[in-house]
């Protein structure tokens, strides 16, 4: 995981190099996305945490910015079963995405950052010649806490 300033100069770097100002609505976007870089949050999450330091913020700009930061690879966009999208910063250009977690009781999202799939990745290329640049899975189940809770082992409830 790349330190905040290494990864907010990352992100300003390319916006820069593909022409795209640094308006300070996309700045205040961009800040909220690192601060919450493992927190997964949904466009509506980050409208309302942008609007903290930028009041003047409109959601329709905060989408337009979370499109154009995915469209450059800079930030992940996930459906998480729930109709909802979230975001988060990609930490690097090279690494396959790491993989989601998903409880279906308390809806958290957990990561699991072992990629653990090249078998699977050179068998594809092997059998279709095609080259798997990365994947992106979520597992549903319950999560340890959930399972931990009173009564999640017995059928009675
Ligand atoms: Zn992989
Ligand atoms: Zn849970
Ligand atoms: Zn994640």
């Amino acid at each position: 995981m790349l330190p905040k300033n290494e990864l907010r100069e990352r992100i300003f770097s390319i916006l820069r190099e593909h022409d795209h100002r640094l308006t300070p609505q996309r700045e205040a976007v961009v800040e909220v996305l690192i601060e919450n870089s493992d927190a997964h949050l949904s466009a509506e999450n980050i409208f309302m945490q942008t609007k903290h330091n930028y009041p003047d913020i409109g959601l329709a700009t905060v989408y337009r910015t979370l499109e154009l930061l995915e469209s450059l690879g800079l930030v992940h966009k996930f459906e998480y079963g729930d109709g909802q999208s979230r975001y988060e910063v990609n930490q690097s250009a090279d690494d396959h995405y790491h993989h989601h977690l998903i409880c279906v009781k308390c809806g958290g999202i957990g990561e699991f950052k072992d990629d653990l799939l090249d078998e699977i990745e050179h068998a594809i290329a092997k059998e279709t010649g095609f080259r798997v640049t990365d994947h992106c899975l979520r597992f549903f189940g319950i999560c340890s806490e959930c399972q931990a809770e009173p009564g999640e082992n017995s059928d009675d409830d």
